[in-house]
C-alpha cells in the first residue's frame, strides 16, 4: 500500500531511472497540459503509475491494447475530474459560464473544446453580468449569437492563462465579433481570423508592433471571407459599455470607429499586446 502511494505520488518520476526518455516526454507533456487546461497535467501525473501498473497487467498483448487502456484511463479520468472541479471552484469564487448543450442559455462557447479545456470559468458577477447582456440582446435580435472564447480557469488568480497576458482572475471574457448569417466566425476558434483596416482607418502599431502581435498573414487567406454583421456586433458592444459590471473592454481603433460606439470604457490595448479586431477582451468589476 505504502509503494503504491509512493509510485502514485512520483508520477512519472518513477520512470527516471529505467526510461528516462519516456519520463522525460511525460514531464513535458504534464507541463503542457497543465499550460492548456489547468488541471490535466495533475490528472495525467496520477495517471502514469496506474497505467504503468495496467500494461504489466497486461502484459505483451500488444501495444495498441495497452495505448488504448492507458488513453481511456486517462480520458475517463480527465472527464471525472472535470466534472469534480465544477463544485470546487466554487470555493474559490468561480463559476463555468454555460456550454451550450440544453440550448436554454442566451449564449454559447464559439466550441466546445473551451468547455472541455476547463476555459470557461469567471467569477459568479462576470457570470451574471454575460447573462444579463445577452438575455436582452437575445430579445432584440431574436436569438443566441452572443458566442465567447476564452474565460478563465477555474482555480488561483496568479495562475496564467496561455497565450493571454492577463485572464487569470476569472473576471475577463474573450467574445466573438459576430458575423453576417448563420456563420459564427472565419476561424472554428474565433482568434485569428482578423477583420482588417480599410485604408485611411487609424493603425496606431503600423510599423511598431510588439512581438505578441500576431498577425497571422499565412493564416488569413485560408480562412473564409464572411462579412462582419456591424449592426449586431455594434450592439454587444454599447451593451457591454452601457453596463455597470464592465470596467472596460478593450478593441482596436479602426472596428471601434467602424462600429461607432463610443465610451469611455472602451479602450486600446496597445502594440505590445494581441490584436483585437477578431474578438472583443471584456474586463469586468472586482466584486
Ligand atoms: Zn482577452
Amino acid at each position: 500500500m505504502r509503494r503504491l502511494a509512493i509510485a502514485a505520488l512520483a508520477g512519472p518520476l518513477a520512470l527516471a531511472r529505467g526510461a528516462p526518455a519516456k519520463a522525460g516526454l511525460l514531464v513535458f507533456l504534464i507541463i503542457l497540459l497543465t499550460a492548456i487546461t489547468q488541471i490535466g497535467g495533475l490528472v495525467l501525473w496520477f495517471c502514469v503509475p496506474v497505467c504503468v501498473w495496467l500494461n504489466n497487467r497486461l502484459g505483451d498483448r500488444g501495444p495498441a491494447l495497452r495505448g488504448s487502456a492507458c488513453l481511456g484511463l486517462l480520458a475517463s479520468a480527465y472527464l471525472g475530474a472535470s466534472v469534480a472541479t465544477i463544485p470546487l471552484a466554487s470555493a474559490f469564487g468561480r463559476a463555468p459560464l454555460d456550454c451550450g448543450l440544453t440550448g436554454a442559455a442566451t449564449y454559447e462557447p464559439r466550441t466546445i473544446w473551451t468547455c472541455l479545456l476547463n476555459r470557461h470559468y469567471v467569477t459568479l458577477p462576470a457570470r451574471q453580468a454575460l447573462q444579463k447582456v445577452s438575455a436582452e440582446l437575445y430579445a432584440d435580435f431574436k436569438g443566441p449569437w452572443v458566442t465567447y472564447l476564452d474565460a478563465g480557469f477555474p482555480f488561483f488568480d496568479w495562475f496564467p492563462m496561455f497565450p493571454h497576458i492577463s485572464h487569470g482572475d476569472g473576471r475577463r471574457i474573450d467574445l466573438a465579433l459576430v458575423h453576417m448569417g448563420d456563420a459564427a466566425t472565419p476561424s472554428p476558434i474565433g482568434y485569428w481570423g482578423f477583420v482588417q483596416p480599410r485604408p485611411g482607418d487609424p493603425q496606431p502599431c503600423s510599423g511598431r508592433e510588439g512581438w505578441l502581435r500576431w498577425n497571422m498573414a499565412w493564416l488569413q487567406p485560408l480562412l473564409p471571407e464572411i462579412e462582419l454583421d456591424v449592426r449586431r456586433t455594434a450592439a454587444l458592444l454599447g451593451a457591454l459599455a452601457q453596463d455597470r459590471e464592465v470596467r472596460r473592454i478593450l478593441i482596436e481603433p479602426h472596428l471601434q470607429r467602424r462600429l461607432g460606439v463610443d465610451h469611455p470604457g472602451i479602450r486600446f490595448q496597445g502594440c505590445r499586446a494581441a490584436r483585437h479586431d477578431d474578438h472583443i477582451h471584456v474586463e469586468f468589476e472586482a466584486n
